[in-house]
Formats: structure tokens, sequence, C-alpha cells
């Protein structure tokens, strides 16, 4: 039998944050289903409508000069008022169905504040 649940305790195992939240596109209060496709970032950028921005630098291999170039990836989240990640945190995204036009992804966790 398949009930609908209002709360979560977990998410792919990260545990639900303290405070709850009336937001629809949280994943632990709200309705959205999140995907096993993590990624971990900085948050470099926060707006007041629950958005943010998170980023992290790879290596890529050039091989003419047989070095590691810096490369940035960025990524636009949607950053639950339950969370409330701020820039400077190290947070894990997961993928989540379309929330707006750019928004394909929520935080689930913060790892660590500066
Ligand atoms: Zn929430």
């Amino acid at each position: 039998m398949k009930t609908k649940q209002n709360m979560k305790t977990d998410v792919l195992g990260m545990p639900a944050p303290q405070t709850e939240c009336a937001d629809r596109k949280c994943p632990f209060h709200g309705e959205i289903n999140v995907k096993t496709e993590l990624f971990n970032g900085k948050v470099v950028k926060k707006d007041i409508n629950r958005s943010a921005t998170i980023e992290w630098f790879r290596p890529h291999y050039v091989q003419k000069y047989e070095r590691h170039e810096i490369r940035r990836s960025r990524l636009r989240v949607h950053n639950p008022r339950c969370i409330n990640a701020n820039i400077g945190d190290t947070v894990i995204a997961a993928r989540t169905r379309p929330l707006s036009k750019t928004i394909h992804h929520v935080i689930v966790k913060v790892e660590t504040k500066p």
C-alpha cells in the first residue's frame, strides 16, 4: 500500500533539517523527488527567491602542454527555506525535475559552513 507522506525523515541518506518549511519544491517537506545524481559545490550566489548558484573546480588535462588546467562548473540550484544555505557553504545538490527554466537541482545538505 502506498501512502503519501507529508514529511520524509531522510533523502538519499541525508537527514531532514530540524526546521520545517512550506516549500513545495523542498525534497523533505514538498512534493519533489530527487535522483541519485549528486554534485558537491560551494555557494557563490544567493537570491531572495530561494535560488542559489554553486560552483566547483576540476582539473582538465591539456595534451599539447602535458599539463592540467583548472575548469569551473556552475549550477543553478533551488535552496529550500529549511536548508537555507549561505554564500561560502559547501553543499550537496541532487538532480530533480525541472523546477524552473534554469533550475533542475536542489540542495539536500549543507556539508560545511565557512
Ligand atoms: Zn523543507
